[in-house]
């Protein structure tokens, strides 16, 4: 028997509605059992961890994502699998930090949430559940991956962005299919879920946050890019560009930015587009951006983006590697 361990961390998943009251509260996950009795018949041990307290996932942030790569590399040898529950504003981000924070990650860490509470009558979050937890305890298919479980889709976590606040197909991969779909059985792609590792599983413990995200717009201008060159400490920007990686061609503009980038500050070129690849110098407005040593995100999320250039910032002072680890595919968050 498998033995999965569900963690709680906060989010509308986890609301129920008061027997007296009416009004929704957060369920103690202890009672998974009473709120899903289901689950008795999945052919599995679940063992239950709830933050304390829990939170909106709006309060995600680097000391949270350390706390539960902390707990999972605690946690790690007595569990087949792992399901976080988690808020659907930030999952994104979560599942792209887990995803670098965990290195040669052996077993499943399945990250879900709802749009509807679990404690109302059409909630999607008691599909999302079970789903993650058969995932999670698959004999045959052992998914190596942080991914995000939603609307009866698997996805790469680091793949991922959320793209609707109203209906359950909440997430979006443009650059990757889906690892898995839900319906009458579950079918995995298993070209696309990444191989088990070769190596021993380590868990960082380091991120930077002194990074940003700047994203260029018709009406920006080059004193935007000043002030941002006078923020301390600054040492990566992410800079959200149009389509294949472009920016304004203005001098005083395209300046500005080199200043930041001659400060010694990382610079990650993403695209603003839900799909396709930044390809630097593809177009005069991206040709001067490479000149300056700006990297390519390639194919890269924002979230992806952000969480890497953490990542990579936190944990290696040598800026060549910095370069090297920035332009490479570390969890399957690019494609090259
Ligand atoms: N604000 C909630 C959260 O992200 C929304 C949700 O769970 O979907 O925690």
């Amino acid at each position: 028997m498998k033995n999965i361990l569900l963690i709680y961390t906060g989010g509308t998943i986890g609301m129920v509605k008061d027997d007296k009251t009416g009004a929704l509260r957060p369920f103690d996950m202890k009672k998974i059992y009473e709120v899903l009795p289901v689950l008795h018949k999945l052919d599995c041990n679940i063992d239950t961890f709830q933050f304390n307290p829990i939170i909106d996932s709006s309060d995600m942030n680097a000391t949270v994502w350390l706390k539960l790569s902390a707990y999972i590399k605690q946690e790690y040898e007595n569990y087949d699998g792992f399901v976080i529950l988690h808020g659907t504003d930030t999952m994104s981000y979560t599942a792209s930090a887990l995803s670098f924070l965990l290195e040669n990650l052996s077993k499943p860490v399945i990250i879900t949430g709802s749009q509807l509470p679990l404690g109302m009558i059409r909630t999607d979050g008691r599909d999302n559940i079970i789903s993650s937890i058969e995932i999670a305890a698959n004999n045959e298919v052992k998914i190596p991956e942080v991914c995000i479980f939603f609307d009866n889709k698997l996805f790469r976590g680091n793949r991922t962005t959320k793209i609707n606040a109203e209906y359950f197909e909440a997430f979006y991969s443009g650059n990757l299919p889906s690892l898995a779909k839900v319906g009458i059985n579950i079918s995995y792609k298993k070209h696309i879920i990444l191989p088990q590792p070769t190596q021993a599983f380590k868990v960082y413990d380091r991120l930077s946050t002194n990074v940003i995200i700047a994203k260029i717009h018709p009406a920006i201008n080059e004193e935007y890019f000043e002030a941002i060159s006078k923020i301390n400490n600054l040492e990566g920007m992410i800079l959200e560009t149009y389509g294949s990686g472009n920016a304004p061609t203005n001098k005083k503009f395209l300046s500005a930015i080199e200043k930041i980038a001659n400060k010694g500050v990382r610079i990650l070129n993403v695209t603003q587009c839900k799909a396709g690849s930044v390809e630097m110098g593809h177009y005069e407005a991206s040709y001067t951006l490479k000149e300056m040593g700006i990297i390519s995100g390639k194919d890269i999320t924002t979230e992806a983006a952000l969480t890497k250039m953490m990542f990579v910032l936190g944990n290696y002072e040598d800026r060549t590697i910095q370069k090297q680890l920035l332009e490479s595919n570390l969890r399957g968050e690019i494609t090259l």
